[in-house]
């Protein structure tokens, strides 16, 4: 199957060609642990999971790798000031730093099993590969790519790097605003940036270390360079991240990598775009009430309704979030969930074969021409729907949509008719009784009638396998 991805690299819908035929080696940055992850953040993360099913689908040997930021995050990433994210959270919380990586670390897993997504493969965290990056540091430094600013740290010079902005189609000049107030004007070009920063002289940081040039803390970018070439590779297929990004982060990630392993770097670079705020602003940890999956949780909300929420978006587009389009999406979800429990009975029924196939083919069609999960849904509403297909190959065309979007429509569908039967009340369940008696003397005029009893009160009985089940009808 063609799997076409929007590359931002080259601005252009590309048929995706693998490094090695049948594998897939991708890198995404992930969160910076002091603070609880917001929904953006986890829109950005679901993308990702969409991506990796694609490719899984597709019969892809999938390699990602995703880190966990736990030093180095400056609060202003365009000129290397300000303090660092994760001590910051350590006095805000009077912790030690390494107890808010950890504490926010789980939090950050507990929302990312919640959503269902699959885990990385390698989950490196910064803090364990600090070697690796004062190695990429000397070597740039070798190469003649940087400078150091006294009592500051060790600086790029992207003067020396001719492709520098590439991604943004940025030129050194244009890519971002000299003037900025607050520039750090030590700096040769506005675009530079730090390295290695040096412990102040006065405050003892919770995390430093010893390098080359002195006691410090490597730049947040140098992290990303390191690890994902020592776990993928000097070359790999795929780097993903928010549309923030692009401009600084995985600009200067491409200015430390390629001079080392010679360009290209990375094939394609995928960008996904923002959740909004109802105010339609960039969703943000600073800012209004905090959206987190614990807001959705203790709404009541399950996890799968954010989830299908953002499926029912494309990754180019922004998304705004608001509780109004949650209940719109909670609806959505419920209906198919009901509709996917009434299927539950077929389980181990025979399909039909040429249905599935052509279902399957155009729903992995549609998420291989750049995760279109929309049209997935779309589809899924109409195989749930129509009156062709029988209820197995419905059934089964459901396992597919669960693997591919990972809605857990099966899961949440068992656990519907469980709660279903439980509720069901004593004389719809003696009725269901005496039904089993009937049909144990093959009195079926008897079974019959006590079965549309249960109907006209408004349940279903549900044979299977290993007995009956009661549900609310539909
Ligand atoms: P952070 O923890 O801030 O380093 O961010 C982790 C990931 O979330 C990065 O890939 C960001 O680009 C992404 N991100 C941040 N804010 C948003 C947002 N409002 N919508 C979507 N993704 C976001
Ligand atoms: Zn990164």
């Amino acid at each position: 199957m063609t799997i076409r991805l929007y590359n931002t690299l080259t601005r252009k819908l590309e048929e995706f060609t693998p490094l090695e035929p049948g594998k897939v080696g991708f890198y995404s940055c992930g969160p910076t642990v002091y603070h609880y992850t917001h929904l953006g953040n986890l829109r950005t993360f679901l993308h990702n999971d969409f991506l990796k099913r694609m490719f899984l689908a597709n019969g892809y040997d999938v390699r990602h790798v995703m880190n966990i930021t736990d030093v180095g995050h400056l609060t202003n990433d365009e000129d290397d000031s300000g303090e660092d994210k994760m001590e910051k959270g350590a006095s805000r919380e009077n912790k030690s730093v390494w107890d808010i990586a950890k504490f926010y670390k789980d939090e950050f897993l507990r929302d990312y099993n919640d959503l269902n997504m699959i885990a990385p493969t390698v989950m490196p965290h910064a803090t364990d590969y600090i070697a690796e990056q004062i190695e990429l540091v000397q070597k740039l430094q070798d190469l003649g790519y940087t400078y150091e600013i006294p009592n500051d740290g060790i600086y790029y010079d992207t003067s020396k790097f001719s492709a520098y902005g590439a991604l943004t189609g940025g030129s050194l000049s244009g890519n971002r605003a000299g003037a900025r107030v607050g520039f750090n004007d030590a700096k040769r070009n506005p675009t530079d940036f730090a390295l290695w920063k040096y412990s102040p002289k006065d405050t003892k940081r919770q995390m430093e270390w010893d390098s080359p040039w002195g006691v410090g803390f490597p730049g947040w970018h140098a992290e990303c360079s390191a690890m994902s070439m020592k776990l993928l590779g000097n070359h790999f297929d795929i780097h993903t991240g928010g549309e923030d990004l692009s401009r600084v982060h995985h600009a200067n990630e491409i200015a430390q990598s390629e001079p080392i392993t010679g360009a290209p770097w990375v094939n394609t670079w995928l960008h996904y775009s923002f959740l909004l705020d109802k105010s339609g602003e960039k969703m943000a940890k600073s800012k209004g009430e905090f959206l987190g999956l614990e807001s959705v949780r203790s709404r009541g909300y399950d996890p799968m309704v954010y989830r299908y929420f953002v499926a029912l978006g494309h990754y180019q587009s922004q998304l705004a979030f608001s509780w109004e389009t949650m209940d719109a999406s909670a609806k959505g979800y419920a209906n198919l969930v009901r509709r996917v429990a009434d299927l539950l009975s077929s389980d181990g029924q025979d399909i039909n074969q040429g249905l599935y196939d052509k279902w399957h083919e155009d729903m992995l069609n549609a998420i291989s021409d750049n995760l279109k999960t929309a049209s997935v849904l779309v589809m899924f509403q109409e195989i749930i729907k129509s009156a062709e297909i029988d209820n197995a190959t419905k059934l089964a065309l459901t396992v597919f949509v669960d693997d591919l979007l990972g809605l857990q429509f099966i899961d949440r569908a068992k656990k519907l008719v469980a709660l279903e039967q439980v509720s069901a009340p004593a004389e719809i369940v003696a009725l269901a009784e005496r039904r089993v008696t009937a049909k144990a003397n093959r009195d079926w005029a008897t079974a019959d009638a006590l079965r549309a009893e249960i109907e006209s009160a408004g349940w279903t009985v549900l044979d299977g396998k290993d007995g009956y089940k009661i549900v609310k009808r539909a």
